[in-house]
């Protein structure tokens, strides 16, 4: 880190917060100041220079903009201690208090449909939480769930069919059984693997949506800040135009949604934002998600809002979960 960047990193999250504490009132503006201070997730190793510049451009904008995007008003793709992965403190209570605080009107509850071991019992179990937690904003039931190759994906169409909606995964390299890419250290391969991939997810009749398509783990690529970053803007160079345009023209058609998560700026996927805007070009319904597997996670959520004004985002932009 050179001397520029240590003292911005030093004085802008202070800046933010006095701007902050001046002129705002929302919960939102602030979480953006607090995430750069103190996010026990984000260590500042991750965020190099470019990282770092790119990440207090899209924060400066939010800070500008942010009262327009009091329109993140859903958040669709959320865990709970069911899922392994997540916190195990993390409630169906809890999410829904939380994101009432923050002034979240709609919610999906989706955690992986290998959670669902006993079936009919855990989907019961799962249903009668969220009854339970009385909750006085929207809250569907949904279930994330991954392509394991084409044509093959994990969840079947019994399961699916206790769920409101099915999120599909294209890209859940971490898991075993599901096709990988020749190589992780070739952009072109990795392009072609997740062409193929998110077709697949599309190509699935019990897909919903399809969730962080073209996102790039750091969990599985191994990458730092930088390296990821100058990584995903290759591949996306190396996505076949036409191929992609295709596919969201038959996303558009069949009213699918594409998620787009805050994952995309704590994990330095700033490619994605060229992906989205053909996805609006081209009709695509983007769905709001943060892919929470904590209470810290549903807050980035706020991040999103300066990525969504630059792209234009409105309200009829958005997928929702068919009533
Ligand atoms: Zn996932
Ligand atoms: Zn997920």
């Amino acid at each position: 880190m050179n001397l520029v960047n240590l003292v911005l990193s030093l004085l802008l999250p202070q800046f933010f917060l006095a701007i902050h504490q001046i002129f705002c009132n929302n919960t939102t503006t602030y979480l953006i100041n607090r995430r750069r201070v103190s996010n026990p997730d984000l260590p500042d190793k991750r965020f190099g220079e470019f990282g770092q510049i790119e990440f207090m451009r899209y924060a400066l904008i939010g800070l500008k903009r942010l009262k327009e995007y009091e329109m993140i008003s859903c958040d669709y793709h959320i865990h709970t201690q069911l899922s392994g992965c997540a916190d195990n403190e993390l409630s169906v209570k809890k999410i829904i208090q939380f994101q009432q605080d923050l002034g979240i009107e709609a919610i999906g509850i989706t955690d992986h449909d290998y959670s669902y071991k006993s079936k009919v019992k855990t989907i019961q179990a799962a249903q009668q939480a969220i009854k339970e937690a009385d909750p006085a904003i929207k809250v569907h039931f949904g279930v994330e769930s991954q392509m394991l190759e084409y044509q093959v994906t994990s969840i079947t169409i019994r399961l699916a069919s206790y769920f409101d909606y099915v999120l599909m995964a294209p890209n859940h390299y971490h898991l075993r059984g599901i096709a990988q890419p020749r190589s992780f250290r070739d952009p072109r391969r990795v392009a072609l693997h997740e062409i193929y991939m998110f077709e697949a997810a599309i190509a699935c009749p019990l897909t919903d949506a399809v969730v962080h398509p073209f996102l790039l783990s750091p969990r599985v690529f191994q990458f730092s800040a930088e390296e990821i970053a100058a990584f995903g803007q290759e591949m996306m160079r190396n996505i076949e135009q036409k191929r992609l345009l295709y596919q969201l023209d038959l996303v558009s058609q069949r009213g699918l949604g594409i998620e787009i998560s805050p994952k995309m700026v704590r994990y330095n996927q700033l490619h994605l934002v060229e992906f989205y805007k053909l996805c609006l070009e081209r009709d695509v319904k983007l769905l709001i998600g943060s892919d929470a597997h904590n209470l810290k996670q549903l807050e980035e959520l706020s991040l999103l809002a300066p990525i969504l004004e630059e792209l234009g985002v409105t309200e009829e932009h958005l997928w929702h979960p068919k009533e």
